[in-house]
This record gives C-alpha cells, sequence and structure tokens, in this order.
C-alpha cells in the first residue's frame, strides 16, 4: 500500500497508532512474531502515551520512539553514541597538539624527515580509528535495535533447555562474531598501516595461528568460568557476587601464575638469554640489587613486529624479565642494564602488587552492581529478550557490561593515573641503582624513535588513556632527581 497504512502498538500499557510511510511496516513486522510484554502490536490498550511521544510517533519516528521507552536502551545508546564522540574528540585534540618542529630534547636523535613520518604515523592511525570507532558503534546500534541478541538468545534457546548450555551457545556465538566482524580491522591493522610504516612482521600464517589460538584460549578458559557464573547466579541467591568475586579472583590469580610458563609460550618462543658479556651484567646488577633473577628470557618479538619492549611477568617461581630481541640488537649494555634496573624498580616498589589488589577490590565493585541489575526484567527488555521471572542471567552477564562502561571508563582512569606515577617511580629506581639518568634517557629515546612514538601528546589524551608519562616528561624528572 503506498504511501502509508494505518498502524498502532501497544507496549507497557501504552499506546502509539498513527499513518505513515511503507517502510514502517516492514520494520513492525519483523517485531511481529515477537511476543514480547513490552511490544504486542495491533493489541488493544486504553491508557496513552505522554504527548512528545504521541507527536513524534504520528510524524513516523515509531516505533523506535516506542522502544525508547525502556530507560535501560536509552541508556546503553547513549552511552555507546557519547563514547564514540568523546573518544573522536579527544583524538582531535591530540592532533592539533602536534608542532612541526623537534623537541630539543631530541634534536639529532630524530632527524626531519623521521619526525614528520612519526607524526604522519600518527594521522593516519587517529584517522582509521575514528572511522573504525563509528562503524563498529553503528553496526552494534543496529545489531541491537535490529534483534540480533534475541535473534542469538532464539538459537540458543533452541539448543537446550538447561541454563547453563543456553549460556554457553549464546555467549559463545556472541564471542566467535565479534571476534570475526573484528578481523578485518586486525587485519587491515597490521598488513596495510603497520607494514606501510615499517612495523609489521607478521606472515599471514602466524596471523592466522594467532586468531585460531585466541579462540581456543577463550574457549578453554572462558566457557568453564562462565558455566560457573551462570551456575551461582542461578542458585546463590544473593550470595552470588561474592562467590563469583571469590571464583574469577582464584582463576585470575591462578592464570598469572601460570601464564609465562603455559599461555606466553604458546604465541612466542622464551629462551633463557644466552651466556655472555650481557648476561653477566645484568646478573651482576640484580645481585647487587639482591633480586632473584630466575628467570632472564630472550624472546622472539621480531616474528611479529620490529617494535621493541621488555616485561616483567608472573610470580613465585615462575617470575620472569623477558626482553624482546628487537630490544637486545637495538640497545647497548649499559641501556639495556637501565631497562631491566626499570623493572626491578616496579618489582621492589611492589607496583605489581598494588595493581593486582585493586584490579581485584574493583572485581568486587563489578559483580556487587551485577547482582543488583541482573534481576531487572528492563536490562533484558532494552536488548529485545523476555525480561520477566526467570531472566535468562547469562544473557544478563553480558548486557549488563554496557551499563559498565562509565564505570569501568572511571577506573581507567584512575589506574592510569597510578600507573603513570608507578613509572617514575621505577624511573627514578632505575637512576638511583645504575650509572645515573643518562642509560635510561638514552633508551628511552631510541625506544621513542623505533617505535614512532607521539613526543608531544595532548594532556587530556595522557590523563585518559596514557599508562606511560610522556617520555620528555619522563626524561625531565629523571635529569631533576640527578640534580644536587
Ligand atoms: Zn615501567
Amino acid at each position: 500500500m503506498p504511501g502509508g497504512y494505518a498502524w498502532r502498538v501497544c507496549l507497557a500499557g501504552r499506546e502509539v497508532s498513527g499513518t505513515r510511510a511503507p517502510h514502517l511496516r516492514n520494520v513492525l513486522r519483523s517485531f511481529q512474531d515477537r511476543d514480547n510484554s513490552w511490544f504486542n502490536i495491533n493489541r488493544e490498550c486504553t491508557s496513552s502515551m505522554p504527548a512528545p511521544y504521541k507527536n513524534l510517533a504520528r510524524l513516523g519516528f515509531s516505533p523506535y520512539v516506542a522502544l525508547m521507552h525502556n530507560p535501560y536502551l536509552v541508556i546503553v545508546l547513549s552511552l555507546l553514541i557519547g563514547f564514540t564522540l568523546f573518544h573522536m574528540w579527544i583524538e582531535w585534540l591530540n592532533l592539533s597538539a602536534l608542532k612541526p618542529e623537534i623537541p630539543a630534547e631530541f634534536e639529532g636523535v630524530y632527524d626531519a624527515e623521521k619526525y614528520a613520518k612519526s607524526q604522519a604515523y600518527l594521522r593516519e592511525n587517529t584517522r582509521v580509528d575514528m572511522v573504525t570507532g563509528v562503524i563498529k558503534t553503528s553496526v552494534l546500534i543496529a545489531f541491537i535495535l535490529l534483534g540480533g541478541f534475541r535473534w542469538i538468545f532464539d538459537v540458543a534457546v533452541g539448543v537446550s533447555d538447561h541454563l547453563i548450555l543456553q549460556g554457553l551457545v549464546f555467549v559463545g556465538l556472541l564471542m566467535l562474531l565479534s571476534s570475526v566482524w573484528g578481523l578485518p580491522f586486525q587485519i587491515y591493522d597490521t598488513f596495510v598501516i603497520e607494514e606501510k610504516y615499517g612495523f609489521n612482521k607478521t606472515t599471514p600464517k602466524t596471523f592466522v595461528l594467532d586468531f585460531i589460538k585466541g579462540l581456543l584460549l577463550g574457549v578453554v578458559i572462558g566457557a568453564p568460568l562462565f558455566a560457573a557464573l551462570i551456575y551461582f547466579f542461578d542458585t546463590a541467591g544473593g550470595n552470588a557476587w561474592w562467590i563469583c568475586w571469590v571464583v574469577v579472583t582464584v582463576v585470575q590469580l591462578f592464570l598469572m601464575y601460570v601464564a609465562p610458563v603455559v599461555i606466553l609460550p604458546l604465541f612466542n618462543k622464551f629462551e633463557p638469554l644466552e651466556d655472555g658479556e650481557l648476561r653477566s651484567a645484568l646478573e651482576s646488577y640484580a645481585d647487587e640489587q639482591g633480586f632473584q633473577l630466575s628467570g632472564l628470557f630472550k624472546i622472539d618479538g621480531s616474528k611479529r613486529s620490529t617494535r621493541a619492549n621488555a616485561y616483567f611477568t608472573g610470580f613465585g617461581k615462575n617470575r620472569r624479565i623477558a626482553l624482546y630481541d628487537t630490544l637486545i640488537d637495538n640497545h647497548s649494555q649499559d641501556e639495556l642494564v637501565a631497562i631491566l634496573a626499570h623493572e626491578v624498580g616496579h618489582a621492589k616498589c611492589k607496583h605489581i602488587h598494588k595493581q593486582l589488589l585493586i584490579g581485584i577490590l574493583s572485581t568486587g565493585f563489578l559483580f556487587g552492581l551485577l547482582q543488583h541489575f541482573i534481576q531487572q526484567p528492563g536490562l533484558y527488555e532494552a536488548f529485545g529478550l523476555p525480561g520477566e521471572s526467570p531472566p535468562p542471567i547469562y544473557a544478563g552477564l553480558i548486557f549488563f557490561s554496557f551499563l559498565y562502561t562509565p564505570i569501568a571508563a572511571l577506573l581507567g582512569i584512575l589506574t592510569s593515573v597510578l600507573s603513570r606515577k608507578f613509572e617514575y617511580e621505577a624511573d627514578a629506581f632505575a637512576v638511583r641503582t645504575t650509572r645515573g639518568a643518562n642509560p635510561l634517557i638514552q633508551g628511552l629515546k631510541k625506544l621513542s624513535v623505533d617505535n614512532l612514538s607521539n613526543l608531544t601528546p595532548h594532556p587530556w589524551m595522557v590523563f585518559l588513556e596514557y599508562s606511560h608519562p610522556p617520555v620528555l616528561q619522563r626524561i625531565q624528572a629523571m635529569r631533576t632527581l640527578e640534580k644536587p
């Protein structure tokens, strides 16, 4: 019927009706077979909608306007759009902070051409990031509004009557879908951008293997854990939140303990650093500091990228210090000792323990809130699922993560503030315990140039997202330490 047709929608005791464009029919039809308590079509209804909605509905904005009656949906959509726009604004600020002149500290380290290249790299990455953000958010919103979650829920219910099995199918399908959907973006990043700027060393084979290993790990670790969460939220009543908190914490600690020996070697080859001048220099530094250096490893970072790094992982007898082969190849012995000293500084100042403790506390906070929201029918209805008792709580675990984003963002900011403070402390430790500030400063400069790091990020970008202080501020802090 071209030109429009009469329609009438009733939801949550409120009625909308009107005559509007033909496309509306298709939208309505897609909802027609869903027997949601809040969205029944063509049902008699006595109460009426508030005027603004009614007017909008008359203009043809329904049924999405009608959907907006669910406050959870309004919150989730606003958060998705708000975060995407805010992030784009910060990235734009960050780009506008770029200046063509090389900072005095880096004269002679960077030549003009390479400095320009580092800025081109940042510009290109930012552009891609913005476009990716808009595409991903739009697709996610479309997925929510067009009933994507409902579709996956129907599949899961079709597979089994058992709550835990349903939950595993539901989450498994979602994870698979989101990994596959993320692939093109990852491929573009690795094989187009990183390749163009000379960083990429990943072969298609390594890329495919990484993807498969990642999925398998997700199944092996994620599935039993998720099953346990469903079980406790289904059976433990008001105690579920703290039981799940304990379970997740124990699993997390166990994974941290075994990761260096069991998980990381799946992705990289760990070789004990060969005997020689470098090893003895590193060992004698560790000895001086009374630091047990049981595992000093060289890893094949060059398998994936030319970027260099060093890190400290695990605890107890699985504690390891891993130096990338790319780091060893490009740095002098003094610089490497200073980098090790920085890592030892993190351990000596108990940074890892402190961060772990904060992580555990925020997990508890998350489960405490989850306990409240997981029983709210509106949360399920926002995503097109039945929310009346008993709701499919496995889906609630996922839907809650949408509501949690602002809290996660706040905690993320707090964690990075703390992490930047820890970096200064570890730098200070290295300066105190090695031959002054110079080796670490030289090492950091080389790392920045080799990684084409942004030397002048916008302060807001640093505040919101940087886990490490900008290199110029680190250098300045170390120089002040050295002054008598
Ligand atoms: Zn550090």
